[in-house]
């Protein structure tokens, strides 16, 4: 299998093809939906999923989908915790970002340099980014980048992303700092909240990497700066999370995507994510035209996890039960295989998997005997 991770830029003209192939698949009126970090975590948590791959790729809105398919998701940050987050950010980020500075141990915050980022679109301001660590990094002092943009190829698409902020330390190190409003009560944090923040560093610290290696005495730091609210202040606590293992986690998982082009070039012809002009029924033959790899995980991680896990039970797939169980069953694949393999109506005495479903079927059988005759 081909990966695009950490591969050199493909030639012009298979790119604009693919484009505009993947604008076909979105739908002409409908403005690619960008990848974050977020997302590009979740999807590396989920590599054997081609339809998700595919979708993030073509940059389909996938909450809108889900709504057209009615199976809309059930998850997302309220509009309050939105702007209370934002809230939190700004409070961190004032006056230069003096607060921030400070929690990274910077004796004179006043210093530090914070450079202009603007620049046209997403390209231009990962450019722009760019240039700014390099000189930040050449100058030698301390210097905070707000809501830098950084490019990641992802199974073969261009996906921008934007960090609360990298600082530039005088020996040339980069930081990443993750800016959160969830509190921080006596020094530590819910330990899944604190994950997926993790998680999330790691793609910016990949991403970071990548313009690392074109500047000159840079380093990129795998330890993260986490901010969040001081037990349940809005006063700032910070911590130090070492990400490595996210790091290869994730770099390993990313490089495991099918390249999208693969993915589009096998759909049927017809296949179409457009959620203005498609009905669900269409919507929905589109959808199941792309191979997907269902686990409860996608519950929490992806917006069409009502969909898939309709479809998954519905063709009596074991993936519904969770990967622990998948894996257990060996070649068991549906769940009516299992029953019957369980009942002894079928399967190789001599598979492991059956042999242990038969005899948890004949402890059950004693259990429930045991208490019929107690009755
Ligand atoms: S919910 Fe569906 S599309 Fe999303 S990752 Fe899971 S299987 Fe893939």
């Amino acid at each position: 299998m081909s990966t695009s991770l950490d591969s050199g830029p493909p030639p012009q003209a298979p790119v604009t093809a693919l484009r505009q192939r993947l604008a076909e698949l979105r739908g002409p009126s409908a403005a690619p939906h960008p990848l974050d970090a977020r997302a590009l975590a979740a999807l590396a948590a989920n590599p054997g999923c081609k339809r998700r791959a595919l979708l993030d790729g073509a940059g389909v809105d996938k909450a809108a989908l889900a709504q057209a398919l009615g199976a809309p998701a059930a998850f997302g940050q309220s509009q309050f915790a939105f702007m209370r987050g934002n809230a939190f950010e700004a409070r961190v980020k004032a006056d230069g970002g003096t607060e921030l500075l400070r929690l990274l141990g910077v004796a004179d915050p006043q210093e530090a340099q914070v450079p202009d980022l603007a620049a046209a679109g997403p390209e231009g301001r990962a450019a722009r980014t760019a240039l700014a660590l390099r000189e930040a990094t050449a100058a030698g002092g301390w210097t905070l980048l707000d809501h830098p943009m950084l490019a990641l190829q992802v199974a073969g698409s261009p996906a921008y992303l934007e960090p609360d902020a990298v600082v530039v330390h005088p020996d040339g190190r980069w930081t990443v700092v993750e800016i959160k409003s969830f509190p921080m009560v006596d020094g530590s944090a819910d330990a899944a909240k604190v994950g997926a923040a993790a998680r999330q560093a790691a793609v910016y610290v990949l991403a970071l990497e990548r313009v690392a290696a074109l500047t000159e005495g840079a380093e990129v730091g795998h330890s993260v700066l986490l901010v969040c609210p001081k037990d349940f202040s809005n006063l700032p606590a910070a911590s130090v999370v070492d990400v490595r293992k996210q790091l290869s986690v994730t770099r390993r998982q990313l490089a495991r995507l099918t390249r999208v082009e693969e993915i589009a070039a096998a759909l049927p012809e017809g296949v179409s994510f457009d959620v203005e002009s498609c009905s669900a029924a269409e919507l929905t033959t589109s959808v199941e035209a792309v191979p997907s790899a269902y686990a409860p995980e996608c519950l929490s991680a992806c917006e069409l996890a009502f969909h898939c896990r309709d479809r998954a039970r519905a063709a009596g797939a074991v993936e519904a039960l969770g990967r622990a169980v998948r894996g257990e069953l060996g070649g068991l694949t549906a769940v009516g295989d299992v029953l019957s393999a369980a009942r002894g109506e079928s399967g190789d005495p001599a598979d492991p998997a059956v042999t242990a479903l038969r005899r948890a079927a004949a402890l059950r059988a004693d259990a429930l005997s045991a208490c019929q005759g107690a009755a």
